[in-house]
């Protein structure tokens, strides 16, 4: 290891003493390096939560109860479990509109994100021949393009326009990675007249950039266009404030920076001006979006509650909702307020490490697509190997590190407020100056 980099492993064990979130990290089950295909007996450094969240101790123990809850009572649980089922999702609300800034009926638990993504769009993507277009980022996340696209065809024949026209995508200028709000909005204006819904990723899952919600948000809206928000890589990384920057809905999965577990219980949230028993927006519609009290009338006529859960279908995966609930007492805990502090702090530090590398060289630069400011970035940097950038990322995972690759060569790594250290970012930059200079078969854990 080089010098100057093992100079700075105090200042990262000081900075995990002075942190005052640093014992949430127990809360946590860190996988072993060794578990993952790394050598050494010591934990990962696992920086792979915008992919899929870290386990909670509490998860297994909360799991077992609700196993308990239908073994010992069956139906019954429905009312005299621990957490009863008829309101599980309601035990959620508070806590997850806290994490995206929202008022509690503006949220809801449900579905996963695609399939609430298609039925936010059902109620909020009414295309006319003339105003039909939807703007998404050309960097959108493959499923976001498909969902957009097939509304657009599903629509078109009857509306009258041409799908093969319907969707713009942003594109950032030649020779730069990452969008420029000015152009975003200058689009926007562009097409006002022929623009029916922006969707637009609030972190980019590729760059990590963080777009100007609000900013965007009343821009569009100030010209009739309506605004949804992919909060995939947002919820529970970003400090959001959904109801102020007003939004007429965003979706989110629960599995990446909200820790509930693989294909876990996505969110959605709608805001409170769409509300209301006359908003007359369409919809589809099932017995648990009806008003709880006339739920079990059984009645054939519809009487959606006045909240986001009038879009909720069926009555929720309990053994999804669980995770969900147990990883949002630990957001509760923390606050997002200090998490997304601690956060910048940590990134701070992964990019000052990576630009003393850099400068210091004689190895071949490590690119940063992420925007330099922490007001445009949530926890992730994406950076460019230089070299075979392949290689190289085999030697991290050899080195315990699990952060993700994508062709033909940017790296993911996202520390994690709930559970990363300042010094699993200094374990990282070890790693990664090892791997860029020694390949795979360089030394060291
Ligand atoms: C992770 C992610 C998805 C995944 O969609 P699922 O329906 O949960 O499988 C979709 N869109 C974005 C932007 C994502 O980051």
């Amino acid at each position: 290891m080089e010098q100057w980099l093992r100079e700075h492993e105090a200042g990262a064990i000081a900075l995990d003493a002075a942190d005052d979130l640093r014992a949430l990290r127990s809360r946590f089950r860190v996988p072993l390096a060794k578990d993952i295909g790394g050598r050494g007996d010591g934990e990962c450094v696992y920086l792979v939560g915008n992919s899929l969240g870290l386990q909670p101790v509490a998860t297994r123990a909360a799991m077992e109860a609700e196993l308990d809850d239908w073994a010992r009572l069956g139906v019954e649980a429905h009312f005299k479990g621990a957490h009863p089922w008829f309101s599980a999702h309601e035990e959620v609300r508070g806590m997850l509109s806290r994490v995206v800034g929202a008022l509690p009926r503006e949220v809801v638990a449900m579905n996963s994100l695609t399939t609430n993504l298609h039925l936010m769009m059902v109620s909020f993507y009414r295309p006319t021949r003339e105003r039909y277009k939807i703007v998404i980022e050309d960097t959108a996340f493959p499923s976001d393009s498909y969902a957009v696209q097939s509304q657009v065809e599903f629509h078109a024949p009857r509306a009258g326009f041409d799908a093969s026209r319907a969707v713009v995508r942003l594109k950032p200028r030649e020779g730069e990675a990452t969008l420029r709000t000015a152009d975003v909005l200058e689009t926007l204006d562009r097409e006002r007249d022929s623009v029916a819904l922006v969707m637009l990723g609030g972190v980019n899952y590729l760059t990590g950039q963080l777009l100007e919600i609000g900013e965007i948000t009343s821009f569009a809206r100030a010209r009739g266009v309506v605004v949804g928000w992919d909060l995939a890589h947002a919820a529970g990384n970003i400090d959001l404030r959904l109801h102020d920057d007003g939004p007429d809905f965003a979706a989110w999965c629960s599995y990446k920076y909200l820790n509930s577990g693989p294909g876990s219980i996505a969110g959605a949230f709608v805001h409170e001006r769409h509300l209301h028993a006359g908003a007359g927006l369409p919809r589809f519609a099932g017995w648990w979006g009806n008003d709880p009290k006339e739920r079990f009338r059984m009645g054939p006529e519809f009487r959606p509650v006045e909240s986001a859960d009038a879009w909720q279908l069926s009555n929720p995966p309990i053994f999804a909702l669980t995770p969900l609930r147990v990883s949002l007492e630990l957001f509760d805990r923390a606050t997002m307020p200090a998490l997304r502090e601690k956060s910048k702090r940590l990134t701070g530090l992964l990019e000052r490490l990576i630009d003393e590398r850099n400068a210091r060289g004689p190895g071949k630069p490590v690119g940063v697509l992420t925007p330099r400011e922490h007001g445009q970035r949530g926890c992730q940097l994406s950076l460019v190997l230089p070299g075979d950038a392949r290689r190289a990322f085999s030697a991290l995972q050899a080195r315990g590190i699990v952060c993700d690759f994508r062709e033909p060569n940017v790296v993911r790594a996202a520390p994690v407020p709930l559970y990363s250290s300042f010094h699993d970012v200094w374990r990282f930059v070890v790693a990664l100056d090892d791997a860029l200079e020694g390949g795979a078969a360089g030394g060291g854990t």
